[in-house]
């Protein structure tokens, strides 16, 4: 005990620290008010305070992890080094500057040419070179999506990596507007509106290599929140043969692609990848052969070698008007980016049946569904049965973290819901390179359904979903868990990531 009545700790290693809940203190203020959470006891936080009198910083941990706090002193220095280690600051540039911006004279930021390369901008404002250092961070880690979000306090930043956000910078308050108004003006979006919504891009480089940002604002309670999607080339020209689909879906589905007519749909939840497998796809048969041509909401990907047109509601030009006009443009392929309406629907059918091979997305739980929903929409089952050549349902597991997996006996429950039986499987502890969450990048599980002649009479039959599957299953389909369980018994992902991702898939 120390003066206050607070229990002095000089051993910090001793104590279990809890990565879910330091990732959730961000490093600025960690670094700032000296604090870090040591452990989680039924409940209460045990946090390490080098000034037990500073009654913010405790209110700030107790805000930020949402839970009660019981305080500890710590000496100042052992602290210091225990954040440094915790938070691997010698990777993690943003972070630091972040903090060492803290009390920086602010420095006006100056208008800026678009285009230029992150690693190579000089610049004196605090406030750019901050926005720079959190790009190339995001980028960096691959993160996906980039959120500012006006707080009470400050600015909470988050990334979107491996489909889960993750709060990682709070700059304070005082940046707030100029942090805004720089991506605005890099956005090209009225600086001066801050009551409506407004949507723009930022064109930038990094290390040469082209990266643009789709740009959204929307007005808050405390200001604008912006949310920056990284549109980066390299992560959805990946390629077919490197979508990590098995040998058996992999040919078929190659297949599927080189006919000359038909339709091949891709479906799936948002974020499952559908983008990335149907412009691998497109980008596998594109040739000067070849006329390809897209239509898409938006045009997020410019590709080398094909006519791709964006729908605008503005000039009233859907996906059905511009299937039109693409038609008349004498293609070979057409992407669709989504069939919605039985509009859609009829023309893209109509393309097929008349010599183009129309490829396109649906948003179902499974490939059977993506039939049963056609029909739902008024398509004839005829007209599907002799257009549809595949169906391919697609979802992205998390792969495990190979720094910090380790291997644990299964219950037998567990394996049963696979359908395993293995001695063991993997797990992630956690640990620095994965920010504590165990996980890693992602990998596709695929589930490929050809229509073959006995699902095309179950179709003219009933459309109804499980029925399809079944017969689909029948004919040899893997279905999606079947296929993510192949992942878990390899040990790239856990039972646990399998069943989150194909939950509404419990019939399979
Ligand atoms: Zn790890």
């Amino acid at each position: 005990m120390n003066d206050f009545g607070i229990p002095q700790v000089t051993d910090l290693l001793e104590y279990r620290f809890v990565k879910e809940k330091i990732q959730k203190i961000p490093y600025a203020l960690a670094k700032h008010k000296v604090v870090l959470p040591l452990d989680e006891v039924e409940g209460v936080l045990l946090v390490a305070i080098s000034n037990p009198l500073d009654l913010e910083a405790v209110e700030d941990v107790r805000c930020l992890t949402g839970l009660p706090i019981q305080e500890v002193c710590a000496s100042r220095l052992l602290l210091e080094e225990a954040i440094e280690k915790c938070y691997h600051q010698k990777e993690n540039v943003a972070s630091q500057l972040i903090a060492s911006l803290q009390g920086d004279p602010l420095a006006a930021s100056e208008e800026e040419e678009d285009g230029y390369d992150l690693l190579e901008q000089k610049t004196d404002s605090p406030v750019i070179r901050m926005l720079n250092v959190m790009l190339i961070e995001a980028i960096q880690q691959g993160a996906s999506d980039v959120h500012f979000e006006p707080l009470e306090t400050g600015i909470g930043v988050r990334y979107r990596i491996d489909g889960v956000l993750q709060m990682r910078h709070a700059p304070p308050k005082e940046y707030q507007s100029q942090l805004i108004t720089r991506i605005k003006v890099m956005a090209k979006l009225d600086i001066a509106e801050h009551r409506l919504p407004q949507d723009g891009r930022i064109k930038l480089k990094m290390g040469g290599r082209q990266i643009d940002f789709r740009v959204s604002t929307v007005p808050v309670a405390f200001g604008e929140r912006i949310v920056l999607r990284i549109l980066d080339k390299s992560n959805v020209l990946v390629g077919l043969n490197k979508l990590g689909m098995r040998g058996p879906t992999l040919e078929s589905l190659k297949k599927a692609i080189h006919l000359n007519e038909g339709i091949v749909l891709v479906t799936g939840p948002t974020g499952s990848g559908k983008t990335t497998t149907l412009y691998s796809a497109i980008s596998e048969i594109n040739s000067s052969e070849t006329n390809i041509m897209t239509i898409e909401d938006p045009v997020e990907y410019k590709l080398q070698g094909m006519a791709q047109i964006g729908v605008n509601a503005k000039i009233h030009l859907d996906f059905a008007t511009g299937l039109r006009h693409i038609l008349r443009q004498d293609p070979d392929v057409i992407m669709i980016g989504e069939i919605r309406d039985r509009e859609t629907a009829e023309i893209a059918i109509q393309a097929s049946l008349t010599g183009h091979l129309v490829l396109s997305t649906l948003h179902t739980n499974d490939a059977p569904s993506a039939l049963t929903r056609l029909v739902d929409m008024g398509i004839e089952p005829y007209l599907l049965s002799s257009s549809v050549v595949a169906v391919l349902a697609q979802r992205l597991v998390r792969t495990l973290c190979t720094h910090c997996k380790t291997a644990y006996e299964p219950s037998e429950r567990e394996l049963k819901e696979l359908g395993l039986n293995e001695k063991v499987l993997y797990k992630g502890k956690g640990c620095a390179h994965c920010y504590g969450l165990g996980y890693k990048g992602r990998h596709g599980i695929y589930e490929l359904m050809n229509l073959t002649s006995p699902i095309k009479r179950q179709l003219l039959k009933s459309a109804d979903a499980l029925e399809l599957q079944k017969v689909a299953l029948s004919c040899g389909m893997s279905g999606l868990r079947e296929e993510g369980a192949y992942l878990v018994k390899d040990g790239i992902t856990t039972s646990a990531e399998v069943l989150r991702v194909t939950r509404g898939c419990e019939d399979t």
